[in-house]
């Protein structure tokens, strides 16, 4: 059974103080079932408060990863503002790259996410890797060329070695939540489908590779109704939650889900 991947995407939320909050809160929640070790937690935290989830999560003995949501296109110097590659060692172990969000309102092209990816796996960090057509592509019937685009863009270059360290997230814009979970997602039928497209399009690029190695994870208002759904479909490997992971009694509702299922 391959591993499967749960990843909270805290986005702009949360204080130091409620971070600690949802961290307690969250170790109760899951001490009500038994986890499978199969399933791979990472929570992809704001920079502002990794380092205090860090320590909390090992003081409690969770088994939870902290990710980054986004990490610098220059290595560290004089770049005001920013936060290098290099800054996350020892405070994450994932870095989530080319979020919609960040394309979209940070004008984040292929060609740096590419340079992204490069500069996360340089600091021995798994890039977690979005890509996803708009809702106007959807309905140009344009969905895989731009699909099929970010993926040969984003991933030019990386060798065979370097991405079967890289997990891919397919998230649909038009199925991204406003931020509370619950938009409009994808039918499992469709994101499967999707999976399989992408998994044809990565098989293409690493002929090599087996087909099946390929990580790939489902992103667009997850929450712990459609999951039951989506976790049906093998070609889904875990799943990316932004608003349903902000109250750590859903989330772990999601993860009880696939602790019975896995
Ligand atoms: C996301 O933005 O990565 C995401 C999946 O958000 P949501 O679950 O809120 O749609």
């Amino acid at each position: 059974m391959k591993n499967i991947y749960l990843v909270a995407n805290w986005k702009s939320n949360k204080t130091v103080s409620e971070s600690l909050e949802w961290i307690r809160n969250f170790k109760f929640q899951i001490s009500n079932f038994k986890l499978n070790d199969k399933i791979i937690i990472i929570l992809c935290a704001p920079f502002t408060i990794s380092a205090v989830l860090q320590e909390e999560i090992t003081k409690l003995h969770l088994p939870i990863y902290v990710g980054a949501q986004n990490l610098s296109l220059f290595p560290s110097g004089p770049y005001t503002g920013e936060v290098s590659g290099e800054m996350l060692k020892g405070l994450a172990t994932h870095c989530i790259v080319g979020h919609s969000e960040r394309r979209q309102n940070f004008g984040e092209t292929n060609t740096i996410v590419n340079q992204k990816i490069f500069n996360t796996l340089e600091q021995s960090l798994v890039p977690i890797v979005c890509v996803g057509e708009t809702l106007e592509e959807k309905e140009q019937g344009l969905t895989e060329k731009i699909v099929e685009d970010q993926l040969k863009g984003s991933l030019k270059n990386i060798t065979k070695e370097q991405m079967s360290h890289i997990l891919i997230s397919y998230e649909p814009l038009w199925a991204i939540s406003k931020g509370d979970g619950k938009g409009k997602t994808a039918t499992p039928d469709d994101a499967e489908e999707m999976h399989i497209f992408i998994r044809d399009t990565l098989a293409t690029m690493y002929p090599t590779e087996e087909r099946e190695n390929f990580s790939i994870l489902y992103g667009g208002s997850v929450n712990k109704d459609n999951v039951k759904s989506l976790m049906q479909k093998p070609n889904i490997n875990g799943y990316l939650v932004g608003g349903a992971s902000l109250d750590p009694e859903h989330f772990s509702k999601i993860i009880e889900a696939f602790s019975s299922y896995v």
